[in-house]
C-alpha cells in the first residue's frame, strides 16, 4: 500500500483544511477529533508520509519516532488529563477500522473509560 497523499489528515498538515489545533511542533500535529468518543478526544499525527504505526516504526527515523513520541504524552499534559488517566488508541489496518490512512494516535479521557473493548470477542 502507497501512501495517499489525499488523505484528509495530509491536508490538514498542508493547511488545506483546517483543524482545531491543540499542538504543533516540528516532528507533530494534533487537534481535536472532529467526531468525539470521549469528552477529550485529541488526534497526534507525525509530519511526515506514515500510513500506520508499521510503516512508521519500520521507515521513520528514530528522531522523529522520538518527537512524536514526545509528543502524545505533552498533549495529554497540556489537555490536563494525564493524572485522571488516558487511553492512547492507533488503529493500523483494516481490522482495525482505520479509516484515515495516515498515523493517527487517539487519546481518549474526561470519564472513566470502561473496559479496553466494550464487548468480548467471540
Ligand atoms: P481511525 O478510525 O482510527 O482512522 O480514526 C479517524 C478519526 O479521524 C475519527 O475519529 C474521525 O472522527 C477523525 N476525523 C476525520 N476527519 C477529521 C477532521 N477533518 N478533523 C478531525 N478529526 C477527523
Amino acid at each position: 500500500m502507497t501512501y495517499d497523499p489525499e488523505n484528509i489528515f495530509a491536508k490538514i498538515l498542508r493547511g488545506e483544511i483546517p483543524c482545531n489545533k491543540i499542538y504543533e511542533d516540528e516532528f507533530s500535529l494534533a487537534f481535536h477529533d472532529i467526531n468525539p468518543q470521549a469528552p477529550v478526544h485529541a488526534l497526534v499525527i507525525p509530519k511526515g508520509e506514515y500510513i500506520s504505526m508499521a510503516d512508521f516504526t519500520r521507515n521513520a527515523p528514530a528522531e522523529l519516532i522520538a518527537g512524536f513520541m514526545r509528543a502524545v504524552g505533552k498533549v495529554a499534559d497540556d489537555l490536563g488529563v494525564t493524572d485522571a488517566g488516558y487511553r492512547t488508541i492507533a488503529n493500523a489496518g483494516p481490522n482495525s477500522h482505520q479509516e484515515v490512512p495516515h498515523l493517527h494516535i487517539h487519546i481518549l479521557a474526561g470519564r472513566p473509560l470502561g473496559p479496553m473493548l466494550d464487548k468480548a470477542f467471540a
